[in-house]
């Protein structure tokens, strides 16, 4: 399996295998080593080029396993169907591992995702809205998050999240690894990367 190149541990490369990846598509190719080796990533890539693994390997080799109540890594994502989807990959590639992943999103009640990080959580995937809310209700301690990963930005700064985006850069802790993945690279996406990424890589598939 062409994943053994990357210093991924044998819980995630069974992972992998089992997912049925034999080779790395070419974000990956490129995201994953330089992302291991803790760089800020600017990726510019379209849903189906294997994006949502391109980052959440190496994140998951950053959490590597559950620890402790509160989470260490938040990816962002405009919409439910998109946080649900990549919720879904997290899993599909952490099932080895003891990381715990929640979703965040609206439109539903906050009961069943309250209890779900009360019960602790390493990973957590959310649209800006909920996850803002469930933070302003003391639910989420943000002290140790110290990954943030932005898919599907362009479609973000669309829809008018920059504001809330910025709020996120106000209460995350300062020194953390960012990426951004976006389907475009806009003059939007671009203010936002100067904003949110620091000495970024930039790769373009
Ligand atoms: P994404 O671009 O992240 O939405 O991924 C698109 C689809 O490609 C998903 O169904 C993934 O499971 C699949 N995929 C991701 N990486 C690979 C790979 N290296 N080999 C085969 N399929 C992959």
């Amino acid at each position: 399996n062409k994943f053994e190149q990357f210093k991924l541990n044998r819980q995630l490369l069974n992972a992998i295998e089992e997912a049925g990846y034999t080779e790395p598509t070419p974000i990956q190719e490129q995201a994953i080593p330089l992302a291991l080796a803790g760089q800020d990533i600017l990726g510019i890539a379209q849903t189906g080029t294997g994006k949502t693994a391109a980052y959440t390997l190496p994140l998951l080799m950053r959490i590597k396993y559950a620890q402790g109540q509160d989470p260490r890594a938040l990816i962002l994502a405009p919409t439910r169907e998109l946080a649900m989807q990549i919720a879904e990959a997290v899993n599909e590639l952490s099932k080895y591992t003891d990381i715990r992943t929640v979703v965040l999103f609206g439109g539903v009640g906050p009961k069943s995702q309250i209890d779900a990080i009360r019960k602790g959580v390493d990973i957590i995937v959310a649209t800006p809205g909920r996850f803002m809310d469930l933070y302003l209700q003391e639910e989420i301690v943000v002290k140790y998050i110290n990954v943030m990963i932005l898919d599907e930005a362009d479609k973000m700064m669309d829809m008018g999240f920059m504001p809330q985006i910025r709020r996120f850069l106000e209460i995350l802790p300062r020194k953390r690894q960012n990426m951004l993945f976006s389907a475009t690279f806009s003059d939007k996406v671009e203010k936002l990367s100067f904003e949110f990424l620091e000495y970024p890589t930039r790769i373009e598939v």
